[in-house]
């Protein structure tokens, strides 16, 4: 962190409150956390993850977020417009005490060229997902979404896991730095290719990737050898993607999985072009960001080709959300969608019941806090047999970055109920001070996004963003703490709008009303949207959970 930034983010811990009541302080402990050096990818930037996702848009902004929060009673609310707050106003105590718009630009103007004018102006910022909406949890907050892809991949294409596999990726940041982990988790071998070596370094000190090499030689041979012994095994191997494939494919090399977590949503800040260190490229990209941007969508096209030829020679090719189809194809790279998107692939039907990241981080900084709540997931949905092994193995496995946090994938009715019952043990004493409840934006009512969490729906409704829009009301509506809707998470400028909840779990009978709300509306609204697309599962949810739907078919 440089030094005039140094001593702004901190991380507050314990019952002391800093602000005027809990909501406040859990928005307040959750921006700090999100910059917390040991959960942001770039905090002395403000960046958390996702290329340039941002928790505010500059340190001044951040300041008078920070000042905004400490003074904000518990009848109004903040107004954050990307990343600055813009107003205060009295609403009322059950309302959110925090709403934030981040990166919405106007349909046709909607592209990095608009948005990175607005930057320059300082009009604007990337919020990402979690970044600008203050719900990141480091690379946890993303680990079992790509263990769920991960072990439904296994299960449909080599019985119950990857054992006995070698999946390629690139991409070790902020939530691509999850899937060498989840790989071992599914019992399989994975190569991640990683252009900058802190990242793996990174992904290393928190045990996501188990050993490192800058020798593609080595890289293969220890992948073979693991291969073959059936032992799992994750190796960080120093380079640039598009020129590693090409190699590999000309050593006659095609691992079992193929994909992809570079932050190629983002051709300027995100992905690093082929033949070019780290330093070259920063000094390109500040130097002439146009022939910069030409390089790496070239570097892109080179890349995906590289994919589509391993697919053709046997790997199990998939798109994991990062928009490079997209770039491909604009390139000229007429095959590029010839892969599926891990949406359509993998996870759609978990969405089709409302199923999707929540996550909940332990205010107090305890982490006897999450032990607890984690001991209730195994005894209240034991049921649940997947789910209770996720929980064990996460124990086991993740280490806490900042807050100590926790990720389930719950599905509508079990968010509500869960939520209660942190809600009763807040209130009881039994954990030590409030709890945090979220969630990614990536879920299943919550986005319209084409090349990912929409891609392919039944009835053609990929791109109708009405969805997410209605989620980000009826969540703000019932009461959620914080409620956001941003552009361009994921998959970059003008391909994907989604909203953002959280809800702070305080012990008081008020929480507990607005949870039960939101933690039904919210995940009910994923049940909706694909009822409404005429997804036979979600149909079947809606009819079981009882489920008002006026026109509902099937
Ligand atoms: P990040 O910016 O923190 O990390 C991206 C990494 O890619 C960096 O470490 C960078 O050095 C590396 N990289 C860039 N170009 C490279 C190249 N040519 N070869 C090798 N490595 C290269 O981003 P992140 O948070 O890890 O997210 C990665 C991508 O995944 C983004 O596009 C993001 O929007 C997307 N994403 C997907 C999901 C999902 O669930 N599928 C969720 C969140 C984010």
């Amino acid at each position: 962190m440089k030094a005039d930034t140094l001593g702004k983010v901190v991380q507050y811990t314990g019952t002391k409150l800093n602000t005027k009541g809990w909501q406040q302080e859990a928005a307040l402990r959750m921006l700090m956390n999100n910059l917390h050096p040991d959960v942001a990818e770039h905090p002395e930037d403000l960046v958390v993850y996702g290329g340039i996702g941002k928790a505010a848009r500059n340190w001044e902004s951040f300041d008078a977020i920070v000042h905004s929060l400490k003074e904000l009673e518990n009848d109004e609310t903040l107004l954050i417009q990307s990343g600055k707050p813009v107003a205060i106003f009295k609403s009322h105590t059950n309302a959110p005490r925090v709403l934030i718009a981040n990166s919405n630009i106007v349909p046709a103007f909607a592209n990095w060229d608009t948005f990175h004018e607005l930057d320059k102006k300082g009009l604007m910022m990337y919020g990402q997902m979690t970044a600008g909406s203050w719900i990141y949890i480091g690379s946890q907050g993303i680990v079992q979404g790509t263990y769920e892809t991960f072990a439904e991949l296994a299960k449909q294409h080599f019985g119950e896991s990857l054992q006995g596999t070698i999946t390629l990726t690139a991409g070790l940041g902020g939530m691509g730095g999850a899937q060498p982990l989840a790989v071992t988790m599914a019992g399989g071998v994975c190569i991640g290719i990683e252009v900058d070596e802190t990242r793996i370094d990174r992904r290393i000190e928190t045990r996501y990737t188990d050993v490192k090499t800058d020798s593609l030689d080595e890289a293969i041979r220890l992948a073979e050898k693991a291969k073959q012994d059936g032992v799992a095994l994750s190796i960080g191997l120093l380079g640039n993607a598009a020129e590693i494939l090409p190699e590999m494919i000309a050593r006659g090399f095609i691992p079992d999985v193929l994909t992809d977590q570079t932050s190629a949503h983002d051709p300027l800040n995100g992905y690093i072009p082929e033949g070019m260190t780290l330093e070259v490229a920063a000094e390109l990209r500040h130097a002439d960001s146009e022939e910069y941007v030409k390089r790496s969508k070239a570097s892109m096209a080179k890349h995906v080709s590289a994919m589509v030829e391993m697919m053709d020679r046997g790997a199990i090719t998939f798109d994991y959300g990062n928009n490079i189809r997209q770039v491909a194809k604009d390139e000229g790279i007429e095959r590029a969608f010839d892969f599926p998107g891990f949406v359509p692939a993998y996870i759609r039907p978990q969405f089709c019941e409302g199923k999707g990241p929540f996550r909940w981080v332990a205010l107090s900084g305890d982490p006897e806090d999450i032990r607890k709540t984690d001991e209730v997931i195994l005894r209240e949905f034991s049921y649940n047999t997947h789910l209770c092994n996720w929980i064990k193995m996460a124990q086991e496995k993740i280490q806490f970055q900042g807050l100590p946090s926790r990720i389930c994938w719950l599905g509508y009715g079990e968010r509500a109920r869960f939520g209660k019952i942190i809600n009763d043990m807040v209130a009881s004493g039994e954990l030590s001070a409030p709890i945090v409840i979220g969630r990614d934006h990536l879920d299943s009512g919550s986005v319209a996004s084409p090349n990912r969490e929409t891609e392919a729906m039944k009835d053609g409704s990929d791109a109708v963003s009405d969805w997410p829009i209605l989620n980000a009301m009826i969540n703000a509506v019932g009461g959620a703490t914080w409620v956001s809707f941003h552009h361009g998470g994921g998959v970059g400028m003008g391909y994907s709008q989604h909203a953002g909840m959280v809800i702070v779990a305080d012990g008081t009978k008020d929480a507990e009303a607005r949870i039960e709300r939101v933690l039904t509306t919210d995940p009910g609204m994923g049940v909706v949207r694909h009822a409404d697309a005429g997804y036979d599962l979600a149909i079947q949810t809606a009819r079981d959970k009882g489920i008002k739907i006026p026109m509902l078919k099937g």
